[in-house]
């Protein structure tokens, strides 16, 4: 099946289709009620170029307007700025409330695309391309929408869930290998939540799956946005399990903030993956050996399992003053074995710097 059914509200559903081209796209629409409407192709600089006739080509059989609106890639476009653009755009082209956006991109465009359908005339309609293997497994699953403001990252949002998820797996051939083992270190991070024979899985046939092997990539992203959206359909508003996603991103974020120009977020998460494993080990719920696998299987995806130039302490205070603080206590996600997490809210301050001093 190249189809996945995610629950949206109340007894809606949307689809997630794992495709090899564009030449479903009309179809996936047709399906979903979404033909004969004004359409808006939300891109940017690099992925435009890239894909955006073809998409316009399979689009058209289902829509006689489609505009396009570029913006320059990277995650300093996330910001409001780029949302005003986008509306302006959108009402200089009279796009109605009937009308579509259509995300094609990375988790910036989509997050800034989400954003923009949920507030453009009290929210329209929108559906996720989603191009890089991040977007493809995390950031288009989930309903998150959101942009930047000021400093502060993803301050500015709102839940919209799309109306159809549609993959194109061979855009990934195009995407640079950085930005690939950052997709890989949350489809990693995803395994050691709750599917160890996935994350064995995904370690074992590293191989193939770094050669883009698509039988195994299909295979991999589409049990990653099962995953996902099983925890988000039973926990949409991050009022419990949800949260068991953050595996790695405590630590993971502060890494990020401090290492902002040279590490990506992915590349930060395994970071934060092998904290939160190590510690996990100290506690005696993992073992030397499950350790071992999880570093190994970072290293295997080419992720960092260890940050130069960093100060512990730095790193420390950094990953208190992360936002997923409670009344003082930071919700660490644990490893309980490989597949198995639980938040914790009992880890003491010479616990988190241990584990961060095993990573820098
Ligand atoms: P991105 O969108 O910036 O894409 C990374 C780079 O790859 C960009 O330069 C982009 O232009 C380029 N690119 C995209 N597809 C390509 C392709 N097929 N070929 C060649 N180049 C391509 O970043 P990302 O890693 O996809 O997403 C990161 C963003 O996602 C962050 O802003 C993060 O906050 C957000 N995010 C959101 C959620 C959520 O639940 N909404 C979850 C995780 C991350
Ligand atoms: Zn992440």
């Amino acid at each position: 099946e190249s189809k996945l059914l995610v629950k949206r509200e109340g007894d809606f559903h949307y689809p997630i289709c794992f495709e090899e081209d564009f030449s479903n796209l009309a179809q996936a629409m047709l399906g979903e009620g979404l033909s004969d409407r004004k359409i808006c192709i939300v891109t940017d600089s690099n992925v435009g170029p890239l894909y955006e006739e073809a998409v316009k080509k399979a689009l058209s059989e289902v829509s006689a307007e489609i505009s396009v609106f570029t913006f320059e890639a990277g995650e300093k476009s996330k910001n409001l700025d780029t949302v005003s653009a986008l509306y302006q755009t959108l009402i200089s082209n009279g796009l109605d409330r009937k009308s579509l956006l259509v995300a094609l991109g990375g988790g910036v465009v989509g997050d800034l695309t989400g954003f923009g359908a949920a507030t453009y005339l009290r929210g329209i309609d929108f559906i996720q391309v989603p191009t890089t293997l991040l977007a493809q497994v995390d950031s288009s699953v989930g309903g998150k929408t959101g942009v930047d403001f000021q400093q502060y990252k993803n301050m500015v949002g709102a839940f919209h869930q799309p109306r159809l998820v549609y993959m194109n797996l061979n855009t990934l051939t195009t995407l640079p290998d950085e930005q690939f083992a950052c997709g890989m270190g949350e489809i990693l991070k995803t395994g050691l939540i709750c599917d160890g024979d996935f994350f064995r899985f995904v370690c074992r046939e590293q191989k193939e799956i770094k050669s883009l092997n698509m039988k195994l990539i299909a295979t991999m992203v589409r049990r990653c946005c099962e995953i996902k959206a099983g925890v988000v359909e039973r926990d949409p508003k991050e009022q419990g399990e949800r949260a068991l996603l953050n595996l790695g991103h405590t630590v993971g974020h502060a890494v990020e903030k401090l290492k902002n120009l040279s590490l990506l977020h992915g590349q930060c998460v395994a970071a934060g993956l092998v904290a939160a494993a190590y510690l996990s080990m100290k506690r005696g719920l993992l073992t030397e050996q499950e350790y071992q696998e999880i570093r190994k299987g970072c290293e295997d995806y080419d992720l960092p399992v260890h940050v130069d130039g960093l100060i512990p302490e730095e790193v420390l205070a950094a990953t208190k003053k992360d936002k997923k603080m409670e009344q003082g206590h930071i919700k660490f996600i644990l490893m309980d074995g490989i597949g198995k997490s639980f938040i914790d809210k009992t880890v003491k301050d010479e616990e988190l710097l241990s584990c961060i001093q095993e990573i820098t």
